[in-house]
């Protein structure tokens, strides 16, 4: 895999920082230990992964895309990254992503674009567009990315790969650096079902240094992608959600999502049309909630504490370094985000979009309890089109917002969703991605469902 890096990422760019020496280090003690006869500390050991750089890596940067920690290396590791050193996983580097995660396009790193492998004037999707890219490329075969808005499952639809948004709550924050406290969560990304089960198996589980962990037995993602290769769906009800097809859709996504409900059918599933209403609102309501608690979060790039320290030369008063710091820190949609969240969290506006915005989050959670409540899992496709071109909506924020439309209402409700290749699309050749959502604490459906339609 490091040979496949350094033959490809030149024209790529999946990776910001590539740890050679450690992940081959961590590859020896593996072998090592197998020699000796000792078993493998998990499945995956020895498996190598791309690591979003959002992460704390204490053997290497953590910059989340941004010149404000431009070459800082965090003094601990995130738990996501513990478990993965524990579980024998070599860690072949940071991946790119958009600023703070803040971006569907990969286009907002301060550090340059990422090239979609399947067409390199294309976007790999975003945030997480390296870990996406890197595994298209077959630079790795696991990735790591996370999932605020649609920045685990988006990059794997127009990558033509497997990622997962696992139940809030489920995979620790603890050491990753926070973009939306209340909809942040890491997922597992690889080219088969089954892989990013083994994965999902790694990362999960409680960790009570993080206070939104949430203390419960996870269910055994790797016997549910295995009993879902055997292909039969006899007896799950899937429900297609009326409000994410149609209008605005390209239509080879359209096509490839009706035979996807074929496929479906054919393995056995009953399909049923669900409305879930308030899914309309969906975008409104994140795109509020989002940079409210980005203008909070991100108020600890303060340039005291660590990262970038602009104008600190005698001539500065301590705020006019902050100030300095910020503006020549943070890129342009950033600073849009703290601009919005900022507005909607003051005292005079915050009934009228922050407070409005949150009970919308409850009706759209209260959508998909009522769906659930007649059947096991709901579909869509992953994103209303194909990868778009780079430089396409860069200019144009809220057509950039609306490529997060299907993925967005299952963060706002907490619960799990993931997507798996759908196929090319018959208008570009593309990859195009199914979108299986579940209930909360229900994330083995994802993985039976998701194997069985592979
Ligand atoms: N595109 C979304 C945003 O910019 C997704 C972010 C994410 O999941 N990290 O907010």
């Amino acid at each position: 895999h490091l040979d496949r890096i350094g033959e490809i990422d030149g024209e790529l760019h999946a990776f910001l920082h590539v740890n050679s020496g450690e992940a081959l280090t961590a590859a020896a003690e593996v072998d090592k230990a197998v020699a000796s006869g000792q078993a493998p500390a998990s499945p995956l050991a020895g498996v190598p992964l791309a690591l979003k750089d959002v992460f704390t890596t204490t053997d290497a940067p953590t910059t989340c895309g941004s010149k404000m920690l431009e070459g800082w290396v965090p003094p601990y590791d995130a738990t996501v990254t513990a478990r993965l050193r524990a579980a024998g996983i070599p860690i072949l580097g940071k991946t790119n992503m958009d600023e703070f995660a803040m971006g569907s396009s990969t286009e907002n790193s301060a550090y340059g674009v990422t090239r979609n492998p399947w067409d390199t004037t294309k976007i790999p999707g975003g945030s997480g567009g390296g870990s996406a890219a890197a595994l298209a490329s077959f630079q790795a075969p696991l990735a790591i990315g996370t999932d605020t808005g649609g920045s685990v499952r988006q990059p794997a639809s127009v990558t033509g790969t497997v990622g997962v948004k696992p139940t809030y709550g489920t995979v620790s924050r603890y050491g990753l650096v926070a973009c939306a406290s209340s909809l942040d969560q890491g997922g597992p990304c690889a080219r088969t079902v089954l892989d990013t089960a083994l994965l999902h198996q790694v990362i999960a589980g409680h960790d009570p240094r993080d206070s939104t962990s949430i203390d419960k037995p996870i269910a055994d993602m790797v016997a549910a992608a295995k009993a879902g290769a055997a292909e039969d769906l006899s007896g799950v009800k899937v429900g297609i959600v009326t409000e994410l097809q149609g209008e605005g859709y390209q239509a080879g996504v359209l096509s490839s999502f009706n035979a996807a409900v074929e496929t479906l059918k054919e393995r056995g599933a009953e399909i049923v049309e669900v409305s879930c209403p308030h899914f309309s609102y969906a975008l409104g309501a994140y795109y509020l909630i989002l940079p409210s608690e980005v203008s909070s979060n991100l108020a600890r790039f303060d340039a005291m504490r660590y990262g970038l320290r602009v104008g600190d030369d005698g001539s500065h008063s301590a705020e006019q370094v902050m100030a300095l710091t910020r503006e020549a820190g943070f890129g342009a949609e950033v600073k849009r985000r703290i601009m919005i969240g900022t507005y909607a969290l003051s005292s005079g506006y915050y009934d009228a979009y922050y407070g409005q915005a949150q009970k919308v989050r409850t009706l759209i959670a209260r959508d998909f309890a009522k769906a659930y409540e007649s059947v096991d899992v709901l579909i869509s496709p992953t994103t209303p089109t194909t990868a778009f071109a780079i430089g396409e909506k860069v200019d144009d924020p809220l057509a950039m917002y609306l490529f997060d439309l299907c993925t967005l209402p299952v963060n706002l409700a907490g619960n799990c969703a993931m997507s798996v290749p759908s196929g090319l699309s018959a208008d570009d050749g593309l990859p195009v991605g199914l979108q299986i959502m579940a209930p909360s604490l229900a994330d083995e459906r994802l993985y039976r469902v998701g194997a069985a339609y592979e």
